[in-house]
């Protein structure tokens, strides 16, 4: 037998709640506009994944796979991930239905939830959500300045002050190892000062050593070597034409020489949106953690596609992290229209007059009419209250005696003013003053 208790939504996870959805409604309804604009379609994966395209994504020791991935075995078996970020199965599905055929590039869009096992803390849950935009089969540098452009249109058309987008090139497996090798002779001699997590980074991937949030961390990278300076030919042109894209669509960029992204996947350009002077704290009291909170991320994968066992196809793409996009909104008094918002309240008095409101709403409804009512309440005060507590502009009251009569009371909010309509006319002249 289950014990009975005060049961709370799970560590780290929270409920939208009805006078929330207006916010998120939004950022859907912008993300989604903005994606069309652009030429993206919409797709929508499952939230469970075959965990090993997390492994062979994001390398096993990128921390979310290591330490924050949702993973169980099903009953037949399988071991399964929860989805901790999208484009992994988003690749995974472009290969599996052959998406190479269709015209290149392929522009997809998603609003998902993901899930990572961190630790709560402002800005950061075990369930949050990302609206992405990915652009796979052209590794056209024009794609990953577009894609970037992309998201200070989002920020634009949501009444977002200031945006900035830090960027950074980490180059190819070409010029990888030269630069890799450049950073571990930097930190070999320091290992003694790094922190345990590094310590361990340095062994097994030392790309990571950037991207460390711990102060003592943060002050070695400050004299580390730039990728930048180690690109080859080619990813150094990419990453040139990039820029000069952006400079192009008036897309303010700051270059952050140790910008490195938390997935392996990454080649060339990568980067992430900022709000520009304000940063949305991270950390709470007792990690003492103040780190700086991205609004979104991403970036250009070009091997994703081989490393889940496709053919090689360039890509480029990035997560918008919709809560923390949602609490900015909310700082900077970004109003969202309310959703609900009932135009007529139908009163209803007596039991025939109740029956008789059941098709009237109906009516109404059909055509359009946004209508509410308190059916449950019988006296005309109550419900008159609730008229005027959602703020409609007219009630319409059907009595006994008007129900008999077919005929109904029209009452104007605002001013009291009461007139008969005619029941069948009644849909007809509610229109008409709606229009005014
Ligand atoms: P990432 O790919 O990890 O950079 O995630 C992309 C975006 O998703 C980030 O810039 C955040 O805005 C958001 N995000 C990532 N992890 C979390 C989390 N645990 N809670 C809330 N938002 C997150």
């Amino acid at each position: 037998m289950k014990t009975k208790k005060q049961f709370q939504s799970p560590k780290g996870t929270f409920d939208i709640l009805p006078e929330d959805q207006k916010y998120w409604e939004k950022v859907r309804k912008v993300v989604a506009r903005v994606a069309l604009g652009y030429g993206f379609e919409r797709i929508d994966t499952p939230i469970i994944e075959d965990a090993d395209i997390y492994a062979l994504a994001g390398g096993e020791t990128a921390d979310v796979v290591e330490k924050q991935m949702y993973v169980f075995k099903s009953k037949g078996g399988d071991m399964l991930a929860l989805r901790p970020e999208g484009t992994a199965g988003v690749m995974r599905a472009f290969l599996e239905h052959g998406m190479a055929q269709l015209p290149q590039p392929v522009k997809l869009y998603y609003i998902a939830p993901m899930f990572r096992y961190e630790q709560p803390q402002a800005g950061r849950y075990r369930q949050h959500h990302q609206a992405g935009f990915e652009i796979i089969g052209d590794q056209d540098p024009v794609y990953d300045a577009q894609l970037i452009h992309m998201y200070l249109v989002v920020g634009e058309e949501l009444g977002l002050k200031s945006l900035s987008i830090e960027i950074n090139s980490i180059g190819c497996a070409k010029c990888r190892p030269t630069y890799r090798a450049q950073l571990l002779r930097y930190y070999r001699s320091r290992t003694a000062k790094l922190c345990k997590d590094c310590k361990r980074r340095i062994k097994k991937n030392p790309l990571r050593l950037l991207d460390c949030k711990e102060e003592k961390c943060e002050q070695m990278r400050v004299n580390a070597p730039n990728l930048i300076d180690h690109l080859c030919q080619e990813c150094h042109d990419h990453f040139k034409n990039v820029l000069e894209y952006l400079d192009e669509t008036g897309v303010p960029y700051v270059l952050n020489p140790h910008l490195v992204r938390g997935f392996d996947y990454y080649t060339k350009t990568v980067f992430e949106v900022f709000l520009e002077d304000e940063h949305i704290e991270g950390g709470n009291e007792k990690t003492h953690q103040r780190a700086k909170l991205a609004l979104g991320g991403g970036g250009r994968y070009d091997y994703l596609a081989k490393t889940l066992g496709g053919r090689e196809t360039p890509g480029v793409g990035a997560g918008l992290g919709m809560e923390r996009l949602i609490g900015v909104m909310k700082k900077q008094g970004i109003k969202a229209p309310p959703l609900y918002k009932p135009e007529v309240f139908l009163v209803q008095l007596g039991v025939l007059s109740k029956k008789k409101s059941l098709r009237l709403f109906e009516e109404l409804r059909k055509a359009g009419i946004v209508v509410a009512e308190a059916f449950g309440k019988d006296s005309i005060k109550a419900q008159l209250r609730s008229a005027d507590r959602l703020g409609v502009k007219m009630s319409l009251i059907l009595g006994q005696k008007e129900a008999i009569d077919g005929v109904i009371l029209l009452r104007e909010m605002e001013t009291g003013a009461q007139e008969s309509v005619e029941m069948e006319k009644v849909v007809k002249v509610i229109k008409e003053r709606l229009k005014k």
